[in-house]
């Protein structure tokens, strides 16, 4: 049996990330950029105003014996246009925000400092400097600059800044497609009405869900029986995927056979980690694609998940952050039985009077799909059979916290 720290690390060292391919930009989204973004374009491309006002020359705009200067204005230039005509001494043009500023003039004032009673003359009431309310072309970004890197995760803000520059469409590390693959006779699908014996397929789902929201592109394949033939059936689609999850039949079991089949099929690094829920996860290749056999107990499966299989996808995606981060928390009711495994405890953690405080979500059994709810962390008690008494601190890791 292997720390959870050496299972990481082994499965990790068998992943790689993806090839590159070219997504529409709304679609980038989440996903990590494969190559530099070098501005070609000054941004903004020309000079412009930063306020609705007038455009003038400065000198212009200096009192005259003690008096405002008046200025007669001789057009408009609104957002998205270019002026006519240029401006010139003793002259001014009215300009809105965004527009650019028109050949001629070297500074804008804005119109609360200016009083016009006509259409035809402005009255100047503050002197303003060259350069006032202009926002110079690439003042922003600079042709030739590296704006973004090759690396870097695509979020909402990197969306605008390829969409100023005109990326369209946006070179990217793919996502994985990942099988999900339920086994088990007792198994049956969520439409499908409860008989004796039975149970539904929640694994399937909640996988499913959990692997999108990591990043990749879940496929579930639905439910092999525990019979060696079903299971090849199986595995045969699951192959021409870039991970397979499977869930249940990696124990100790007479038909618990998904071991049988990756030693029959690829291999087995290894099959049981030091910690619950969750000890029998086991790690391999089937024809070449990385096998996560996550344990059938929902508990385990999704706690398993988080721990290894986000990992995984993000890894495959090209991300470098790949493990959430964990915060020190006052466990305020304690973590009673003892386990010699290490033991991930859901939990809910709050900040509350500068202290992070968890408060753990009850029955603790790996069937007890109910302490996933509201769960947020999971406390970790670790092995050797350490105590956590009410008050005591102890590392969680945070499930709703981004990847550091
Ligand atoms: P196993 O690891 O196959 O022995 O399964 C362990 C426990 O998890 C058993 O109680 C199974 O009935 C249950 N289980 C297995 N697969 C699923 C599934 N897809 N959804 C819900 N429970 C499951
Ligand atoms: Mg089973």
């Amino acid at each position: 049996m292997i720390s959870v720290e050496e299972a990481l690390e082994r499965i990790l060292a068998q992943i790689t990330p993806l090839p590159v391919t070219s997504v529409p930009l709304p679609q980038a989204l989440g996903l990590v950029l494969a190559e530099d973004v070098i501005t070609q374009e000054d941004i903004p491309p020309f000079a412009n105003s930063a306020m609705d006002g007038f455009a003038l020359l400065s000198k212009d705009s200096q009192p005259r014996d003690g008096q405002p200067p008046r200025l007669r204005i001789t057009g408009e230039v609104a957002a998205g246009y270019v002026a006519d005509h240029a401006v010139e001494e003793g002259t001014t043009m009215r300009i809105m925000t965004g527009a650019p500023v028109p050949p001629g003039a070297d500074t804008v004032i804005q119109v609360e400092l200016t009083r016009s009673e006509n259409p035809e003359w402005v009255e100047i009431q503050q002197a303003v400097p060259p350069g006032n309310n202009i926002r110079p072309a690439g003042e922003d970004m600079r042709r030739g600059q590296k704006i973004l890197s090759r690396g870097s995760e695509i979020g909402p803000w990197e969306i605008g800044v390829l969409a100023t520059l005109g990326w369209a469409t946006v070179p990217v590390i793919q996502r994985p497609r990942v099988a999900i693959l339920s086994t088990g006779d007792e198994v049956i699908d969520v439409s499908e009405p409860l008989s004796p014996g039975k149970i539904r397929n929640s694994n399937g789902y909640l996988l499913e869900a959990a692997a999108q929201r990591a990043g990749a592109e879940p496929h579930r394949l639905g439910i092999a029986r525990d019979t060696i033939e079903s299971l090849r059936e199986k595995f045969s689609e699951a192959v021409t995927h870039d991970l397979i999850i499977t869930s249940g039949g990696v124990s100790v079991g007479d038909f618990d056979l998904v071991k049988d089949i990756m030693r029959e099929q690829g291999e087995i690094n290894f099959w049981r980690i030091n910690m619950r829920p969750g000890k029998p996860v086991a790690f391999g290749q089937i024809g070449g694609v990385p096998l996560l056999g996550l344990p059938g107990n929902p508990v385990s499966a999704a706690v398993t998940f988080e721990l290894f299989a986000r990992p995984v996808i993000r890894k495959m995606m090209g991300h470098t952050r790949l493990l959430r981060p964990q915060v020190e928390v006052v466990v305020e009711d304690g973590v009673s039985d003892v386990a010699m495994r290490r033991h991930y405890v859901r939990a809910r953690v709050e900040w509350h009077d500068g202290r992070f405080i968890a408060h753990t979500t009850g029955n603790q059994g790996s069937h007890i799909t109910t302490s996933l709810l509201n769960a947020n962390a999971l406390v970790i008690v670790p092995e050797g059979g350490v105590e956590v008494h009410p008050g005591d601190t102890a590392k969680a890791i945070m499930l709703d916290w981004p990847e550091v």
